[in-house]
This record gives C-alpha cells, sequence and structure tokens, in this order.
C-alpha cells in the first residue's frame, strides 16, 4: 500500500467512532498493514478493514 494512502487512512481511522479511543497499544488497539490490506481495531471491538486491489476500494466496517 502506497504511503500517502496509509497515512490517509490513518488520519480517518485515527479515532474510533464507536468509543472514541485513539489509543493503539497496550492492548487498546492495533494497527495491522501489509501490500494490499489497512486494519485498525480497537478494544471495544470496533473493527474498520480496508482492502485495495487493483484501484478497487473495498472498505468494510465490522461493529459487532
Ligand atoms: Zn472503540
Amino acid at each position: 500500500m502506497r504511503l500517502e494512502r496509509l497515512i490517509e487512512l490513518g488520519k480517518q481511522h485515527s479515532e474510533c467512532p464507536r468509543c472514541g479511543s485513539s489509543r493503539i497499544g497496550g492492548g487498546s488497539g492495533m494497527i495491522y498493514v501489509d501490500d494490499v490490506t489497512f486494519r485498525r481495531t480497537c478494544k471495544c471491538g470496533w473493527e474498520v478493514e480496508v482492502i485495495e486491489k487493483g484501484g478497487s476500494d473495498n472498505h468494510a466496517v465490522t461493529c459487532p
């Protein structure tokens, strides 16, 4: 994933829309990134996953 895109997504999802937490690490939340995936999780169970392949943008938000 391109760095500019990564920064953009990081800004978009820096704060959990459910509990407002912006903490990463220490058991509060997690960011996972690879070539096509951006995933951000929160301690409250909220999770966003963005998968980008061949320019298409597949944006899935999970709210259990
Ligand atoms: Zn949360």
